[in-house]
């Protein structure tokens, strides 16, 4: 779904993602991960009240994550739980909170004091101490409104744990594809940048058919090799998804995250140069579409660079370190 989103606006498909993530790791995740009896019934009460919540309230989820302190999934936290009477107060920062202000609830990794065991806390957009700080002026993925986020001494109630303690942890170590979600609002992306050649060289849409262009058809054919490599790859790692991936399952999940996301801005400013000038003017979309493809590359725990240092480590060394970055 975020792959076709991404295809009509990247920025809708990225904070679907975000919304579905919390909606995957407290659902299908967590039923193949491990809990004790009274933590699975504790998560089925909760997870209930969540879902309905968004089924009967429209709720909407948001997932910032991320603090610009450390690239890894479970080290580097500095937003802090402590217990108080009913639940927990909370400090600390987010960066990158997308949809600052559309989310009904921002879904937060902390830790509690003297203990490095990440949890994961939904916070109500309107709990006192909570505020955004900041402009949102970004080269790509505008629409996704994602501000820094501020927590000040928020309190919530000890209902708002939507995982177990230590869940979150085995996540990244026991379902590593969980991360690979966001690449396919990027695929979604390559898939409009073809749509928009192939309208575009046709005569479809713009001043007039190119297609008889020997240099156009060149740089066509190459535009789907390119599309076909990222598509395929992704295909393959999403039907490997699952609880404790063979070591070789999760270095391919690392391939396909740096082929999409580094294929697809390359594939835009290939459409670019396919298409020429005018493609790039406003109302047409590709202008857009090639500034939210450079997004991609950047997002954390799996960044086009964080995959590569660990695909470059691969099969090199006598153990295999296939868990998150810590
Ligand atoms: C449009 C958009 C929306 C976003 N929405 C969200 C959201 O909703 N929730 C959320 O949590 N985050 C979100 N992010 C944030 C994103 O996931 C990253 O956390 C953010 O882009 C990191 O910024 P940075 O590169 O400046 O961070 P830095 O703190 O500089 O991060 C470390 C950098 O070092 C690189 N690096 C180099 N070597 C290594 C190595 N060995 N290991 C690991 N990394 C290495 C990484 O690629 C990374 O760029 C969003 C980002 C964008 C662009």
């Amino acid at each position: 779904m975020s792959e076709e989103l991404g295809r009509h606006c990247g920025s809708t498909a990225l904070t679907f993602n975000m919304h579905t993530a919390t909606m995957l790791l407290c659902g299908q995740i967590a039923d193949d991960l491990e809990m004790s009896p009274p933590e699975r019934a504790s998560h089925e009460r909760r997870r209930a009240a969540m879902y309905a919540g968004v089924v009967n309230d429209g709720h909407i989820h948001a997932q910032p994550f991320s603090e610009g302190n450390a690239p890894g999934a479970t080290a580097g936290v500095s937003t802090t739980a402590a217990p108080v009477d009913g639940g927990w107060r909370l400090n600390g920062r987010k960066i990158f909170a997308s949809l600052s202000h559309a989310a009904d609830r921002h879904n937060v990794i902390c830790v509690t004091p003297d203990d490095p065991t990440i949890r994961f806390m939904s916070v109500p957009t309107d709990s006192e101490g909570l505020r955004f700080s900041g402009d949102w002026d970004p080269l790509g993925m505008r629409g996704t409104v994602s501000l820094t986020l501020l927590m000040e001494n928020v309190f919530v109630p000890s209902d708002a744990e939507l995982l177990p303690p230590g869940v979150f942890d085995q996540v990244a170590f026991r379902w590593p594809h969980f991360y690979l979600t966001l690449s396919f609002t990027y695929l979604g992306i390559m898939r409009a940048v073809m749509d928009f050649t192939t309208d575009y060289l046709t005569g479809r849409t713009g001043p007039g058919a190119r297609r008889d262009n020997p240099q156009k058809q060149a740089g066509w054919a190459q535009m789907q090799l390119a599309y076909e490599q990222s598509h395929a790859l992704s295909r393959r790692v999403q039907r490997e998804a699952g609880p404790d991936p063979s070591p070789e399952a999760v270095r391919r999940a690392w391939a396909a995250m740096v082929s999409v996301m580094e294929t697809a801005p390359e594939l835009a400013g290939l459409a670019v140069r396919v298409c020429g000038g005018r493609s790039l003017l406003r109302p047409a979309p590709l202008e857009r579409l090639y500034r939210d493809a450079r997004c991609g590359a950047t997002m954390l725990p799996w960044s086009v660079e964080a995959c590569l240092e660990r695909l470059g480590r691969a099969g090199l060394f006598d153990t295999e370190d296939t868990g998150p970055h810590a």
